[in-house]
């Protein structure tokens, strides 16, 4: 692990009940850029799970208890000292996960915001009274945190998409446990070292890192003591996680896969639509659930766009996410590569033409070429498909309704951008863009004041904004009466 400056962020065990724990076995944790096995974590299992999910409820009193201020304090540190190892927690984060070093540093301050914005907004858990239905009587509204949350994260964000989930529950008053994906255990151990020294007391933040996700996945969806199951991942897995969760009716928030269309009109700005497609698509090796998938460019304007727009990624650099001036990293794995130039060819072989790259690039067999497809068509492989991968296949159109019709011709819903400058146009398709979001004239979206999710199976539930907040609050009803003179 070179270039760490504080060795004690890399950590190889679990983080239950404030104390670092061991298993009798280990798994690897491999560089995706070279290959190396870069650490050997503790492979923590069911019992491991068990266990972390009794301390977070038996934590949950004490914390659920503190004031808004007393936990916003403790979660102000945890950012301040994630903020103050961004460069190491990005170091670790490319190492096990393959991002750029500049990017994945960008990922830990947006997992960071996260906490701090939490801390603020925990102050803001606000009640209702409600008008009585009698002079005797009043309604109140209490808002309460649902109790122990469980989690389970992707490893394209390792980072932030733990942070995006334990900011608000903690800020909620609820106490957590996360398993993360076992390619990226490192950053997540990271977070809980950094958790432990900010004074979040044990039992508060628990992390279960272990190579058996079916085995702990039912722990988590399954054990009474879980009130709330949050996930990030693929739809497949989701809908496995959800029919578990139904045997307890667990609080359930999903956050999963895209099919995001990128629209440009004849009437956009083709300099910023060019910028806005490099930036959504490529970010992360393409890997990303809100990743531009589609591209769908107006007949009047596609020669101009696609040679721009050619032009931009044809100067991105692939390599080691840890050398200088690299754009590209490499995947996650093999199999994510071939999996990308599988949807490649069978598109090719549908009558789709590659102008730019189109297979696994020499810096390695994780790594694919940055890649602009023509002649697709809505119903290929490579656009059917989330592709995960740095691969943009452009389909021509005529029409404004035409356009929307395709955009939403998909089972996924979470991200969606369209570059145009006409009023109407621009409220017409912001309006019928079934998407959970929309960017207008805008290729980057998150932050952690807006409410990020999907519509149709890209999930349910919110993260980030005043909505993430209640995703991990119960509403409970008092109904005060008697109060007659
Ligand atoms: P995945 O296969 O669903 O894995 C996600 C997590 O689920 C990993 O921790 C994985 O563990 C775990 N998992 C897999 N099978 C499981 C099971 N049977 N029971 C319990 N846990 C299980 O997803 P992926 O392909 O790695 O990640 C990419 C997907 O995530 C894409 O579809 C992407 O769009 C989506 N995503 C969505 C968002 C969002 O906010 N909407 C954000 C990021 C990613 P192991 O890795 O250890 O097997």
């Amino acid at each position: 692990m070179q270039g760490i400056q504080d060795p004690k962020l890399i950590k190889h065990f679990s983080y239950i009940n404030g104390s670092w724990h061991s298993s009798e076995t280990e798994f690897d944790v491999t560089n995706p850029a070279t290959g190396d096995v870069i650490a050997k974590v503790s492979n923590a299992g069911i019992a491991e799970t068990e266990l972390a999910v009794k301390s977070a409820k038996a934590a949950l009193a004490m914390w659920s208890e503190k004031s808004a201020n007393e936990r916003a304090h403790l979660l102000r540190n945890w950012f301040n000292l994630m903020m103050q190892h961004q460069d190491d927690l990005g170091r670790i984060l490319t190492l096990e996960q393959g991002k750029p070093l500049a990017e994945a540093k960008g990922e830990i301050a947006y997992g960071a915001a996260f906490i701090e914005w939490f801390a603020e907004e925990g102050k803001r858990v606000y009640g209702d009274t409600i008008p009585g239905p009698s002079a005797d009587k009043r309604i109140i509204v209490i808002k309460q945190p649902v109790g122990v949350v469980a989690s389970i994260t992707p490893w394209n964000f390792p980072n932030a998409m733990i942070a995006r989930k334990a900011a608000a529950a903690l800020a909620a008053g609820c106490t957590f446990v996360v398993r993360p994906a076992a390619q990226t255990p490192l950053s997540a151990l990271a977070m809980a070292e950094l958790a432990e020294r900010a004074g979040i007391p044990a039992g508060v933040f628990n992390v279960v890192t272990g190579d058996d996700a079916h085995g702990m996945g039912e722990v988590l969806t399954q054990h009474p003591d879980v009130a709330k199951f949050t996930f990030t991942g693929s739809t497949a897995v989701g809908k496995l996680l959800i029919a578990q969760c139904a045997s307890t009716v667990k609080k359930v928030s999903m956050e999963l896969g895209g099919n995001a269309p990128f629209i440009v009109f004849d009437d956009a700005d083709i300099d910023a639509a060019v910028q806005g497609a490099v930036a959504s698509k490529y970010r992360n090796a393409g890997q990303t659930c809100v990743c531009t998938n589609r591209i769908f460019v107006q007949q009047g304007v596609i020669k101009e766009f696609t040679e721009k727009l050619t032009a931009s990624v044809a100067a991105l650099n692939i390599g080691n996410g840890l050398t200088d001036g690299i754009n590209i990293g490499p995947m996650i794995s093999k199999s994510a590569a071939d999996g990308v130039n599988k949807l490649v060819t069978e598109s090719v072989a549908a009558g789709a033409k590659i102008i730019l790259g189109g297979n696994i690039d020499q810096a390695g067999e994780n790594f694919y070429q940055p890649t602009i497809m023509t002649n697709v068509t809505n119903d290929m492989p490579i656009a059917a498909n989330e592709i995960f991968g740095p691969v943009s296949p452009i389909i021509c159109f005529t029409y404004e309704a035409e356009v929307i019709a395709m955009a939403n011709d998909s089972p996924y819903g979470l991200a969606s951008y369209f570059y145009a400058r006409d009023i109407g146009r621009i409220w017409r398709v912001a309006e019928g863009l079934e998407y959970g979001m929309v960017g207008i004239n805008e290729g980057i979206i998150s932050n952690a004041a807006a409410p990020f999710g999907g519509m149709k199976q890209s999930g349910n539930g919110r993260e980030g904004s005043k909505y993430g907040l209640d995703d991990y609050l119960e509403i409970k009803y008092l109904c005060m009466g008697g109060l007659d003179k």
